[in-house]
């Protein structure tokens, strides 16, 4: 962006110029509201929605013969969508599934590639990592006997508040048997180099996976090129597959015959499954690393929700959130940096280290802030300590919203509306 004007004309001005704009239409969203957090739940696109009512017309129309007869069919469903979303992440098709749950895929594929032996028996990970990763990496080390507070190797942020790549290298010790870490940060929206982690881990001998769930559907990535050995990211933010939505998981070919730490039918060769073997062989793909049953109706809006993602492109995608984030933060810079506003901008300005969503801090009242602008219709989150997070889509945001958002920022700043909100937190904030 090489002009750029705090003028709500030139909102409107990018907004013409958008070749994404037509999207918008494809999506529902709460009335009157301008919705800043596909980070987090992602909007119903029209096609997800009407991919749901097949499903549930062919469970009626076909009850159990929808396994092999319905369009799709149910039984390769997993296999299909992983194939179609390997495009977003770089990929072969049979190197994803859509399956399980973020944090269980991730038990899932640390159970199968953490094997602590001799002096190898730590896991590395990011301090800055959403909670629930490092949850499961305590428990995966506890499942061996082992003490997660020394087992479990957390690298935090320098002084600025960011991640350092050199100071997740040097960690990598020949103490460390596994290493999973974010590609996106959830806080900062810091963009890690997944490259060089990578290539780092493999020289070093250590398995290395990432928690895509930040960037996978707005940040494009070339595992297979990097040599990432595993992957899992959610089904629900970026991707906007609906609230719980199945989850997806990567595993790089040469690691096929390896199988699953974790076993269930669904990982079964498909020829063979229904031989109700005893004996379990695992499917050479990413769909071995299935456990059960896929759920067909949450399956299907993922279905849909991918149709609009693959339309749009997601070289195309990126082009356009980085757009919409440099915009932001651009606007934030200019017009609530100095009192009384003072907010920070905490992502990266380097579009090369930003994911999808800008982070502004501010020494106090963010929590309240961010509520007096949900009750203008304004949908942003808050992290603790002092985060205000805003996500635009790429497929449902316009620039003309994200001058509005600062505009409400403002004003409710102006007005003192926040000083007059309780400043309890609400179970979902
Ligand atoms: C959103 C997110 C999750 C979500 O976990 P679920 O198991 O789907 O509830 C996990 N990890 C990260 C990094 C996330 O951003």
């Amino acid at each position: 962006m090489e002009r750029f004007s705090t003028d709500e004309s030139f909102a409107a001005e990018l907004d013409a110029a958008d070749p994404l704009a037509p999207f918008r239409a494809r999506f529902h969203g709460p009335p009157g509201t301008i919705y800043l957090l596909g980070n987090s739940l992602g909007l119903p696109s029209l096609d997800a929605e009407a991919a749901v009512a097949r499903a549930m017309q062919q469970w009626r129309e076909l009850a159990i013969g929808g396994w092999l007869d319905a369009d799709p069919p149910w039984f390769w469903l997993a296999e299909t969508l992983g194939a179609r979303a390997a495009a977003l992440v770089g990929a072969a098709p049979d190197e994803v599934v859509c399956t399980g749950t973020t944090t269980y895929n991730i038990h899932s594929l640390v159970a199968t590639f953490y094997r602590p032996a001799g002096r190898r028996t730590r896991i590395l990970g990011c301090a800055l990592e959403f909670p629930t990763d490092l949850y499961a990496l305590c428990s995966q080390i506890a499942l061996h006997g082992l003490d997660p507070a020394e087992h479990l190797v957390l690298v935090g942020a320098a002084e600025d508040g960011l991640v350092r790549e050199e100071d997740l290298i040097a960690g990598m010790t020949e103490e460390v048997a596994l290493a999973l870490l974010p590609a996106v940060l959830y806080r900062s929206g810091q963009l890690l180099d997944v490259a060089r982690l990578a290539v780092a881990a493999g020289e070093r001998g250590i398995p290395i996976g990432f928690d895509c769930s930040h960037s996978a559907g707005v940040v494009p990535h070339r595992l297979d090129a990097w040599g990432v050995d595993f992957a899992v990211w959610c089904g629900y933010k970026y991707l906007n597959g609906g609230p719980g939505a199945p989850a997806f998981l990567y595993v790089a070919r040469r690691h096929f015959e390896r199988g699953p730490g974790l076993a269930g039918w669904f990982g079964c060769v498909k020829e063979r499954q229904f031989d109700l073997a005893p004996d379990f062989e695992h499917a050479r793909s990413a769909g071995g690393w299935q456990v059960s049953s896929p759920g067909i109706l949450g399956a299907a809006a993922v279905d849909g929700a991918l149709r609009v993602l693959e339309e749009a492109g997601i070289e195309r995608l990126r082009e356009k959130s980085l757009r919409l984030t440099e915009y932001l933060i651009r606007l934030a810079d200019a017009r609530l940096a100095d009192a009384p506003y003072g907010f920070r901008v905490a992502t990266p300005r380097d579009p090369a280290r930003r994911g999808g969503h800008v982070a502004l801090t501010r020494a106090a009242d963010a929590l309240r802030i961010k509520e007096a602008l949900r009750r203008r219709g304004v949908i942003g989150d808050f992290r603790p300590p002092d985060t205000i997070r805003f996500a635009p889509s790429p497929l449902s945001t316009s620039f003309r919203d994200l001058y509005a958002a600062v505009r409400h920022l403002r004003e409710v700043i102006d007005g003192g509306e926040h000083l007059r909100i309780d400043p309890q937190r609400r179970a979902v904030s």
